[in-house]
């Protein structure tokens, strides 16, 4: 087994603990609507069987998270500790850590290069610390006006050479790409634009049952992404899963998360998913997501995979190898 672990997917909003987040809104003097500690806890977690949805799972990083980390401070601290975090728990070594700064500047009220610099810093301290490569990617908002998007991508570019490698669409899907001609074009000229100043770009899709197999194609062919946020539904459409292996798209899988969100049904299902695009050629890295918002570690994630037979040895072994190539951070030592 490969001990160099790597997570490419997990983000600042459900990465940082309980009690750091806890630590933080005492020390702004939030109001918080819990008795003690134990009571923040549930408040702040979506492990499997709280919440029912992506939806709901969005609700708990959006109210809480989010908010609590709305500071320089909050956000420098956070991505500080989650790097450590994941390299004592799990010997990450090799991550990746996405979240979208206006997320975290109280709605315009507090300044988004403070906010951004406050991350970099955090980033620094703890590369620095544990000896791992580590890298920010900004996440723009389905749910944003256009404009607060392209702020986005054009703070990403500016904050490249600082460690900013690429940037990411998440939110929830209401309809396929293709099926809105308005919202393509908008965010094919973002993407484009990002690409050509030498970002690297990812996108949430195929996570939920909503669009499916075709939402994941009309991204892949509109947005040209060079890797996708989950994308577990191509594994309905052997056609999609032959466009992904041919554009060399690799899919970052989140277990835990899935099986959360309900996006599977249970192990079995994730097994059969993994399982065919493994037949498929579609190359996949394993990843948290949220580690604490949903209760893991890579770990943990890589323990539950071989425990309930999702992935043999050999295949998660080739899932961090795969993950070192597909990396947004440039000079990744390989597995
Ligand atoms: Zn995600």
């Amino acid at each position: 087994m490969t001990r160099d672990l790597s997570d490419l997917h997990i983000h600042v909003g459900g990465a940082a603990a309980p009690h750091t987040l806890w630590s933080i809104a005492h020390e702004q003097g939030l109001k918080l609507p819990v008795a003690d500690y134990w009571e923040f806890r549930e408040l702040v977690s979506a492990r499997p069987g709280k919440v029912k949805s992506l939806d709901e799972y969005l609700a708990v990083l959006h109210q809480w998270t989010e908010r609590i980390q709305s500071s320089p401070q909050a956000m420098e601290r956070s991505v500080h500790e989650i790097i450590g975090k994941e390299y004592r728990s799990s010997r990450v070594n090799l991550i990746e850590l996405r979240f979208n700064p206006m997320k975290r500047n109280q709605g315009g009220e507090r300044d988004l290069d403070h906010i951004i610099h406050a991350a970099l810093r955090g980033m620094d301290r703890g590369v620095l610390e544990y000896g791992v490569q580590a890298g920010l990617i900004f996440c723009l908002a389905r749910e944003f006006e256009p404009h607060l998007n392209e702020i986005i991508v054009e703070k990403a570019i500016r904050y490249q050479k600082r460690g900013v490698v690429g940037i990411d669409l998440a939110g929830t899907e209401r309809n396929a790409l293709e099926l809105d001609p308005a919202v393509v074009g908008k965010y094919r000229a973002l993407f484009a634009h990002a690409r050509k100043a030498g970002l690297k770009t990812t996108v949430h899709t195929g996570e939920t049952a909503g669009t499916g197999a075709e939402g994941v194609r009309a991204v892949v062919e509109q947005l040209e992404p060079d890797r996708i946020g989950h994308g577990i539904r191509a594994a309905q459409d052997e056609s999609v899963m032959a466009l992904l292996r041919e554009r060399g798209v690799t899919l970052e899988i989140c277990p835990t998360s899935n099986l959360a969100t309900r996006a599977v049904s249970g192990t079995a299902e994730m097994r059969e998913v993994l399982q065919k695009l493994w037949r498929a050629g579609v190359r996949f890295t394993i990843n948290t997501d949220g580690p604490y918002l949903l209760d893991t570690d890579m770990r943990r994630e890589v323990e539950m995979l071989r425990r309930d037979g999702v992935l043999a040895d050999e295949q998660i072994d080739q899932a961090f190898r795969w993950a070192r190539e597909a990396t947004f951070v440039e000079g990744a030592r390989p597995a």
